[in-house]
């Protein structure tokens, strides 16, 4: 099962319908981070939570090994208004989502 590589759909379960699909996007890449460093500070650099904030890479592990939700209140309200701009040009987007296989599993939950 393609859902299993999800194994944190306790993760997403806060963010269903609720944030923008950029912001879902930058979480998708945290996310694939977080299971190649794992909670080390040091190696994540926060950047994601310092640049966008929204949850980083470290912090998205800590969740996975807990086996908690992102909450919302972690989630910058910019990212949770709907901003579909990215689906106008999909041309645009297009590249990007090619590039992120969990995306189609991750449109089951949305
Ligand atoms: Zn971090």
């Amino acid at each position: 099962m393609l859902e299993h590589r999800f194994k944190g759909k306790v993760l997403w379960s806060r963010l269903v319908r609720n944030i923008s699909r950029e912001a879902l996007h930058h979480l998708v890449l945290e996310y694939n981070k977080a299971l190649e460093i794992g909670t080390d500070k040091s190696k994540c650099g926060c950047l994601s939570l310092i640049t966008y904030e929204l949850p980083c890479a470290c912090m998205i592990a800590l969740k996975i090994k807990n086996d908690t939700a992102i909450r919302l209140e972690e989630i910058h309200t910019h990212w949770k208004r709907l901003r579909f701009e990215y689906e106008v040009d999909p041309k645009v987007k297009k590249a990007d989502i090619s590039l992120l296989p969990e995306w189609d599993i991750l449109q089951v939950y949305f």
